[in-house]
């Protein structure tokens, strides 16, 4: 079905208007029509907040993020069992513990790993 930007596409997902598959067309379809993509060009193209879109740039299921915008977004860190405060940031998605949620960034042994930090760097965050 042909579809007309703006449109809110973690709500037509959330309610099973569309499939996964169709939000991801969406996407790309709506992402080709602007010129750069700032958040705000994000935001008024998709109706996706900074919050959702770093989510869904991660490992982004964007089921997963639709239905946290409608039910709530995790809470704790599955890995240290801390608090997460989403406006803060420094966290990311990931697709297990057991179920996709998000996760401290200084929590991730093997990401920090990935991204050049030593052992002894890894231990000083914690
Ligand atoms: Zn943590």
């Amino acid at each position: 079905m042909k579809r007309e930007f703006p449109i809110d596409l973690l709500r037509l997902l959330y309610e099973k208007e569309i499939s996964e598959d169709e939000a991801y067309k969406l996407e790309s379809q709506g992402l080709v029509l602007l010129k750069n993509s700032t958040m705000q060009d994000i935001y008024n193209q998709f109706k996706i907040d900074n919050y959702e879109w770093t989510a869904i740039a991660g490992y982004g299921l964007m089921s997963e993020v639709s239905k946290w915008r409608y039910e709530g977004w995790p809470e704790r860190c599955p890995l240290c069992k801390r608090r997460i405060i989403k406006e803060k940031f420094g966290w990311m998605h990931k697709p297990k513990y057991p179920h996709f949620s998000i996760v401290h960034i200084s929590c991730d042994e093997s990401y920090l790993k990935q991204i050049g930090y030593t052992e002894e760097e890894i231990a000083d965050k914690k």
